[in-house]
């Protein structure tokens, strides 16, 4: 076996990582569109590794071609990577970004970078401006993680960039403050240079990672919201309000706590589609829907039941406070303004709560829908118990 002097080693490292990398990248450059178009962010992510591949074809030409070329070439892309990342992670979050800051922070480093190459030639300054400006770029992206990241792939990512930002503040002040201009003791080559290379590639590894796993969490997080949601107002669904209806009856059956039901209907809805248009009658299931969540307490839930109909859950112990909560619901949707968008509207409130020989929440859903009709025969816009 030939042995391999510690440069020939790093690079090979390196460019193990930076293959692997841009594979990924390409994966997920290539099934971006097969993500909701809402997320976004994932052609950053995918472009950045590319990037890093195109450094390490810089960094192989070290040697061969001239030290500036391979410097500024290999670092200019380097750092364009680390843009990219939070370019990516600032769109997946929904972060408003401008490139011009960190375009401007690239170029100023390169020139820099030039400076110490070519009129006072001194490689520490360079591992000092290129350090620093990477770390800048890290530090914002650990920081926009640290705000906006949700679950565990963000804080994985968040632990890779807190991690580059340290490695990359300690190289270059342990470079420009322990070496001297001629040793080139972390010069490439050196053993630091290595474990910097390693950790380098290898974290951009775990935020490709951790983009791939956050890119499918949202996924599966939307698709869940779409399940259980209803698409026109934003309030639950038939089936998820009902489920958590059912949840309710087993904790009254297990624990004994007692839970009310509310059923409530627009009154003449029909109408309000006939006379006003069907856009209106939507935009009147919207407000609606938004003042009775405006409406309840933080433990309440309320779904969209049918058409016009919602459902309201509420852990409560007695009739009369959901008597109270209905009254008060009832008053808010009389209450909402009428504008040239939305007619002026009522709604009809039946009320059950769960009583003994209740075998599941169906029966105080009949309760609650025998105690609506009532209330629409009594006249509408009123509240009935059942
Ligand atoms: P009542 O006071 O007896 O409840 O009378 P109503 O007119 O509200 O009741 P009805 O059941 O006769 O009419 C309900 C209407 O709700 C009929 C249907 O076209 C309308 N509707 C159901 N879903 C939607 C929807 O998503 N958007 C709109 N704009 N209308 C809907
Ligand atoms: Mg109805
Ligand atoms: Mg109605």
């Amino acid at each position: 076996m030939t042995s391999l002097d510690l440069r020939s080693f790093n690079f090979l490292a390196a460019l193990q990582c930076a293959v692997m990398g841009a594979v990924m990248g390409a994966v997920l450059l290539g099934i971006r569109h097969n993500f909701p178009s809402n997320i976004k962010g994932l052609r950053y992510w995918g472009l950045a590794p590319l990037l890093a591949l195109g450094a390490t074809g810089f960094y192989a030409l070290l040697g061969h071609a001239p030290a500036v070329l391979v410097g500024l070439g290999g670092n200019g892309l380097l750092m364009a990577c680390t843009v990219a990342l939070l370019a990516g992670t600032r769109e997946f979050l929904g972060q408003p970004w401008r490139w011009w800051p960190w375009v401007a922070l690239v170029l100023g480093c390169l020139a820099g970078l030039t400076v110490f190459f070519v009129v006072w030639p001194d490689y520490r300054p360079r591992m000092l401006i290129f350090g620093l400006g990477m770390a800048a770029i890290c530090a914002a992206h650990t920081q926009v993680l640290a705000r906006h990241g949700r679950g565990f792939a963000a804080r994985l990512m968040l632990l890779a960039m807190a991690w580059q930002t340290l490695v990359l503040v300690t190289r270059a002040l342990s470079t420009y403050w322990i070496d001297a201009p001629d040793t080139q003791r972390f010069d490439a080559g050196s053993v630091i240079h290595m474990v910097f290379v390693a950790t380098f590639s290898f974290s951009i590894l775990l935020v490709l990672v951790s983009a791939q796993l956050m890119a499918s969490e949202r996924v599966r997080q939307e698709f869940e919201h779409l399940a259980s949601h209803d698409e026109l107002t934003g309030a639950l669904n038939r089936r998820a309000i009902l489920r958590l209806a059912e949840q309710a009856h087993a904790r009254w059956q297990h624990e004994g706590q007692a839970y009310a039901l509310l059923l409530l209907d627009l009154d003449h809805f029909k109408h309000i589609n006939d006379s006003r248009g069907h856009q209106a009658g939507d935009r009147t299931l919207v407000k609606v829907a938004a003042t009775l969540q405006q409406g309840l307490r933080p433990l309440d839930r309320v779904g969209r039941y049918g058409g016009e109909e919602f459902v309201a859950l509420l852990p409560i112990s007695d009739l009369a406070s959901a008597q109270r909560m209905a009254e008060r619901l009832r008053a808010r949707v009389e209450g909402l303004p009428a504008d040239t968008d939305t007619p002026a509207c009522t709604v009809s409130i039946g009320v059950a709560r769960v009583q003994a020989g209740d075998a599941s929440c169906d029966a105080v859903v009949g309760r609650a829908d025998r105690a609506l009709y009532q209330a629409k025969a009594a006249g509408r816009n009123q509240v009935s118990l059942g």
